[in-house]
């Protein structure tokens, strides 16, 4: 048998009637038996997803007016889920519970975790499998960041105790995502999207064979489809380029997902609960052989950096004088995002928003300690990935980059070749930001 872990986003439980897509794909392969979680979701555009709800309720606590009417939007939609679903479970005294206890937290977590706690509860009894809760499994510290090891040695541990008591190793285990707790059982919570840290927290105590992620997008996209419309989804992706196009905006999985998984190498396949059969992103260490790809693997692209030139005559002879410019960003404490360099030219790009009452200040320390010849600030830049592992070996991808850019009438105001070899940043003037996404999307044809 294999060992599948398989999470279900918000979109996927959101109702009954995704509640039931949910089992059948579950009942269709007895080795997904580890199965996580996340609180119900939107229905539709206008909806609320129930974490909202819960940490709006804890937000708005001492109002009592305002939070009743909170209060009551939650038992709705849950008292509807339980009857549409036909469980029998007293959703409304876990409510009543919820509710009063959370009066006397001071830290948001609890309320907030109930979404999970409460969906893994309904769906358990309406599969007929165990429950198994996290807290007091996942392991926080003091400073509510997750304790690794300990968590994964509580979640075999806890696996093993379920499959023993029941003399069954096909029992389902139903999970619910986004929290564990301190050692006092003080529940804590990941970040917003944090389910998704669970599933793969879960798949490496198990050492799964795979990490199936079930969301509502027949996986990655080679760039944002709002922007590109005819973005086809990426069959497979490494780990590491996962990494350069989330954290240029790519919103797949929380950032923190492939952490656990990639250091022992279980595969994520991200899957569309809605369109079961399709083949999904396959995120992996390496891509196998067989696996036709192009040569570009995906774009993402975000607005609001801004970058600092400088240039100074025989700057390249001048020792430190890079550490000297650093350090100014350093005692701002503004990270560097990144940093082109020419012979006598540097330019530093950073997130806008670091910038905001700093400016006149580091400029001034610019002149005074470095004392270019040139100063030149860009702001409203929008940074682009193109990624793709083996792309540097390809010349023509450079030149499509400048060729479909110039058609579409967009300057490049910056590009910069990662040094790992897997991506190229470019930078474009904000308003230039959807012009250049769409002309950027056609280079997913390029093989
Ligand atoms: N329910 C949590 C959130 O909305 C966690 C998750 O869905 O992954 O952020």
């Amino acid at each position: 048998m294999k060992i599948k872990v398989v999470k279900f986003g918000g979109s996927s439980l959101a109702d009954a009637r995704q509640i039931e897509k949910a089992r059948d794909i579950i009942m269709s392969d007895p080795d997904r038996r580890y199965i996580v979680v996340s609180a119900a979701g939107k229905r539709h555009n206008d909806d609320d997803k129930m974490t909202d709800l819960f940490i709006n309720c804890h937000e708005i606590k001492d109002d009592e007016i305002k939070r009743k009417t909170i209060e009551d939007k939650i038992r709705t939609r849950y008292i509807e889920l339980v009857k549409d679903l036909d469980v029998d479970f007293d959703v409304e005294k876990e409510l009543d519970y919820i509710f009063e206890k959370d009066k006397n937290e001071t830290h948001v977590d609890f309320i907030a975790s109930r979404g999970e706690y409460l969906s893994a509860k309904i769906i358990s009894k309406y599969l007929n499998a165990t429950f198994l809760d996290m807290a007091g499994v996942i392991i926080f510290g003091k400073d509510r960041k997750i304790d690794y090891d300990t968590s994964y040695a509580n979640i075999r541990t806890a696996i093993e105790k379920v499959e023993n008591d029941y003399k069954d190793e096909s029992v389902r285990i139903i999970i619910p995502g986004f929290y564990g707790s301190t050692e006092d059982d003080d529940v804590v919570t990941f970040s917003r999207g944090g389910s998704d840290i669970t599933g793969a927290v879960v798949a490496r105590a198990l050492n799964a064979d795979i990490y199936e992620n079930w969301t509502d997008v027949s996986g990655v996209m080679f760039a944002d489809p709002r922007m590109a419309p005819n973005a086809k989804p990426i069959e497979y992706i490494t780990y590491t380029e996962l990494r350069e196009l989330s954290y240029m905006g790519a919103n797949v999985l929380h950032e923190a997902t492939v952490y656990p998984v990639s250091k022992v190498g279980i595969p994520i396949n991200i899957l569309n609960t809605n369109s079961p059969s399709d083949k999904g992103t396959m995120i992996i260490a390496s891509i196998p052989s067989i696996a036709k790809r192009n040569v570009v693997t995906g774009i993402a692209g975000r607005k609001g950096f801004t970058s600092i030139l400088l240039q100074r005559a025989l700057m390249n002879e001048e020792v430190g004088y890079l550490s000297r410019l650093l350090k100014i960003f350093e005692n701002e404490n503004i990270p560097v995002e990144h940093c082109p360099t020419g012979i006598d030219t540097i330019s530093i790009v950073m997130r806008s928003e670091f910038l905001n009452g700093k400016k006149d200040r580091i400029i001034q320390k610019i002149k005074d300690e470095l004392a270019p010849d040139l100063l030149n600030i860009e702001e409203n830049l929008s940074l682009f990935a193109v990624v793709g592992e083996g792309m540097v070996y390809h010349k023509e991808v450079i030149m499509n980059i400048f060729k479909v850019l110039s058609e579409a009438n967009v300057t490049v105001k910056m590009i910069d070749q990662g040094s790992s070899g897997i991506n190229v940043i470019i930078g474009v003037k904000d308003s230039d930001y959807e012009s250049a996404l769409r002309a950027l999307g056609s280079l997913q044809d390029i093989s």
